[in-house]
């Protein structure tokens, strides 16, 4: 649309005939004369429309809530006692000269110029396009998408370069449960979407590229429960040649650079962020992501920390039935690397559970953001791990084989962490789930209500795939 002004720099052409686009928000309709808020992407106006427009009138007084229009109009001051200090465009008015219909809307099932924290989660995900025009839907996407640019620009400038990794790929043996894709092609074979690129990013760095980031969607196969979505993003990253500091001190410069740029209102309470031993912070706190924040009540105070030595290995399950002994299992990550000191029990495989682990946690008023390691970048070392960890020798090969081959052709050491993208933007947004950060959300029961997914699929697509349903 040429010459369309946003409302956002209305105020830049106070006494000029404009053209604006966008949604109706509320109609007042007072007889001689009829008001309307008008919205778009950038804020909204107050839009008068006068008797002396005869056909302008005419057809505000048709206009309903969420139909789109593009009007003409002069910007006006507001007169002095109509002055709303503070609000965007809140000391001017549209003087509407003409009124085009672009598009009606049926009634919408909520309230569409109201927050809709309270209308039914149900509803709101069936109409999430619709939940999207809200205010704070659209403060949400917009900060979301200007933290991820800060982190693009910030590692680019650092020298890291961001790479896709496949979604199409094989089961990682990082703890939950796949998602699977039957292939066509290899009937009876499936692929499964990744939990996170850990094998990749890792493999990435025995590609030589050092320095690598991605936004990354992450699929786990878990029980809903809580706060979880079948479907997140991960803020991926992994570097060469480092240490645990060198790679705390980046994320940490990192997070800081965010609140400072992006949220000047809130308050890091302690920087550098203080660290906590996953021992001292199951004694003190009971958990193993503890909320320093000094006062509770307040919500633009952020307590960061980081929690470290994590023992690397666990007994699995062992509530059924107390008196047996678990098979071992990692706390964390199987291709983590103990702390350096611990080495050398690890290559014994001695005194396994008190092996402490590189593993470090990011954490923020009571929750866990982040987490990552420095690696595993020597075959044996790896090999150890996955023995400890009871796999057979061939299984081992069969699962593993790239990762300990790549590690066998010049690998550097390596380290990295993902943070939990979704959790950073719903605390730093002050939201209470991250369902109310992402653009479509799933379901607590991991359904998508407003595709209606998962869904069947036809008697055609099964024969493609030789899968027959056992009902
Ligand atoms: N891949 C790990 C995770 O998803 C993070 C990491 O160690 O980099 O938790």
């Amino acid at each position: 649309m040429q010459n369309r002004v946003y409302m956002k720099d209305l105020k830049d052409n106070i006494g000029k005939e404009v053209i604006v686009a966008g949604w109706v928000d509320i109609r007042r309709d007072q007889g001689k004369m009829v008001f309307f808020d008008f919205r778009d992407m950038t804020g909204k106006v107050q839009c008068v429309v006068l008797p002396n427009h005869a056909e302008a009138i005419e057809k505000a007084k048709e206009i309903r809530p969420e139909w789109v229009l593009k009007v003409s109009g002069i910007v006006n001051k507001r007169p002095e006692k109509n002055v709303k200090a503070d609000v965007l465009n809140g000391d001017v008015e549209l003087e509407v000269t003409g009124i085009e219909v672009l598009n009606k809307a049926d009634t919408a099932p909520f309230a569409i110029n109201e927050d809709t924290a309270n209308v039914n989660e149900d509803l709101r995900m069936q109409y999430k396009y619709l939940d999207l025009r809200t205010d704070r839907m659209q403060k949400n996407i917009r900060m979301r998408h200007k933290i991820v640019k800060l982190i693009r620009d910030y590692l680019d400038k650092e020298n890291f370069t961001e790479v896709e990794t496949p979604i199409l790929t094989k089961s990682t043996p990082e703890g939950a449960r796949d998602y699977v894709v039957p292939s066509r092609i290899w009937q009876g074979k499936f692929y499964a979407l990744p939990q996170s690129p850990q094998q990749y990013k890792q493999l990435l760095m025995a590609g030589g590229i050092e320095r690598y980031f991605q936004i990354a969607k992450c699929m786990r196969d878990e029980d809903t429960r809580g706060d979880r979505q079948p479907e997140f993003t991960q803020f991926d990253l992994e570097m060469s040649f480092v240490e645990r500091e060198d790679v705390m001190a980046l994320n940490e410069k990192l997070l800081i650079n965010i609140v400072q740029t992006l949220y000047p209102e809130k308050k890091i309470q302690e920087i550098p962020f203080p660290r906590i031993t996953y021992k001292e912070a199951m004694e003190k706190y009971g958990n193993d992501r503890p909320d320093f924040r000094n006062d509770k009540e307040d919500k633009n105070l952020l307590a960061f920390g980081w929690v470290v030595d994590f023992p690397f290995f666990e007994r699995t399950d062992k509530s059924d039935n107390p008196q047996a002994e678990g098979e071992w299992t990692f706390t964390h990550n199987p291709f983590s690397r103990p702390k350096d000191e611990h080495m050398p029990n690890l290559m014994e495989k001695k005194d396994i559970s008190n092996i402490l682990t590189s593993q470090y946690d990011i954490i923020l008023n009571g929750y866990e953001i982040g987490g990552g390691s420095i690696r595993n970048h020597e075959y044996e070392a790896l090999q150890k791990v996955f023995e400890i960890l009871g796999h057979k020798i061939e299984d081992i090969e069969k699962n593993f084989g790239h990762m300990l081959h790549a590690f066998k052709t010049g690998t550097p050491p390596h380290g990295g962490i993902a943070w939990g993208l979704d959790r950073l933007v719903m605390l730093l947004q002050n939201e209470p789930n991250i369902r109310e950060v992402m653009a479509f959300p799933k379901s607590g029961e991991g359904k998508d209500l407003m595709m209606n997914s998962p869904s069947e699929i036809s008697e055609k697509q099964l024969k493609e795939l030789d899968i027959k349903l056992s009902k």
